[in-house]
């Protein structure tokens, strides 16, 4: 990954930074979106909408104020399956293509008022299925609600195909179908392959290398939930396999050797601090190991992963970095460098887009 602009660094470093000013920046700064699931991303608005056009819908005829209570998880839960209940609630309004593509649509709209320049939405279109509504058709719903936000908002965006663990969630072969999707798909709309984790354990990440490899070498870029909740082996496995990216990985807190391991790789790290807090993985923003893995040498980008279910945006998490974990404006422009950087694009296009986004960075840092 290239270095940040010098003239970008130097930009921050020269003033003294208010919290206010941080504020503004974090609003106004070029931004990426790396981890960000779709169908972990609607509003309770949105939510409103599909329920109320579907007549078996539980959810159908409450209020915006009702269904943010039953969709949003504002505060932390016991555990990472805790949280997952919340998309229990909404989850079966989410099975046609109408409500895909809007989702989609929907999603690019929110990242249009972020200064979001791209957006990468992950999403397992098995889950999606239904009778009559293939997992085909759910990609291809979705790839709709991409293309129909980039030419509204000027945000453009690329799917990745989440394989889900374990095999009682999703079985083995819709795990095969979806990889065997993804390749299919690479280069017209889908851009990378990851493995998420439906909070109940089982299989290790390993058994999911094949399909990995498979879409490697069909183009995809592979990234792989790992290391988010205690369990062992995850983020070794995630490294065998090869993957450019790592969802999460809180585990490597207490693992300097398999930190310095990324470093020297050049793996990054997906970080999504509000997700981590909710599930409780981390206690607060201050004890996020994200500010040590930036002194370490880790490359960190910073996401949402589902920022309709946990109520927050992407400056949210922006701001919280450099309030509570003493983010300088530096490192966060620096953080959202990474992000372009990391992208599942083409090199041509990564640069395409690091031109835009040095020209908005240096302007957010001039106004803010
Ligand atoms: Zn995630």
């Amino acid at each position: 990954m290239p270095d940040m602009p010098p003239a970008l660094r130097e930009a921050a470093r020269r003033r003294r930074w208010t919290p206010e000013g941080l504020s503004r920046l974090a609003a106004a700064l070029p931004k990426v979106e790396t981890h960000l699931h779709l169908d972990g991303a609607l509003s309770p608005e949105t939510v409103r909408r599909l329920a109320d056009a579907d007549p078996r819908s539980p959810l159908r005829g409450l209020s915006v104020e009702e269904i943010r209570r039953k969709v949003v998880v504002d505060q932390p839960r016991a555990s990472l399956g805790a949280v997952l209940d919340a998309f229990h609630a909404y989850y079966p309004l989410l099975r046609t293509a109408e409500a895909v593509e809007l989702s989609a649509y929907e999603m690019i709209r929110e990242c249009a008022r972020q200064n979001i320049l791209h957006a990468e939405a992950r999403f397992a279109p098995s889950l999606q299925a239904a009778e009559g509504f293939p997992m085909e058709e759910v990609l291809a719903a979705a790839l709709r609600g991409l293309k129909r936000g980039e030419e509204d908002f000027g945000v453009s965006g690329g799917a990745i195909i989440c394989l889900l663990r374990p095999f009682s969630v999703v079985d083995r072969d819709a795990n095969a179908a979806m990889a065997g999707l993804a390749a299919r798909f690479a280069g017209r709309g889908v851009v990378g392959l990851d493995v998420a984790d439906a909070g109940a354990g089982g299989e290790r990440l390993s058994e999911y290398g094949r399909w990995l490899r498979d879409g490697r070498a069909a183009g995809l870029g592979l990234t792989a939930h790992a290391g988010e909740s205690p369990r062992g082996g995850e983020i070794e496995d995630a490294l065998e396999i090869g993957v450019d990216r790592i969802g999460h990985g809180i585990i490597l807190r207490e693992r300097p050797d398999l930190v310095k391991e990324l470093v020297r790789r050049g793996t990054v790290v997906e970080v999504n601090p509000t997700s981590n807090l909710r599930t409780g993985a981390v206690a607060s923003y201050r004890d996020h190991p994200v500010r040590a893995w930036r002194d370490a040498g880790l490359l960190t980008t910073l996401s949402t992963d589902d920022p309709g279910v946990f109520g927050i945006d992407l400056v949210h998490e922006y701001e919280a970095l450099s309030r509570d974990a003493g983010f300088s404006a530096e490192e966060l422009v620096e953080l959202a460098w990474n992000g372009v950087w990391s992208l599942f694009l083409p090199e041509a296009r990564r640069r395409e887009l690091a031109v835009r986004f040095e020209l908005g960075a240096a302007a957010a840092l001039d106004k803010s």
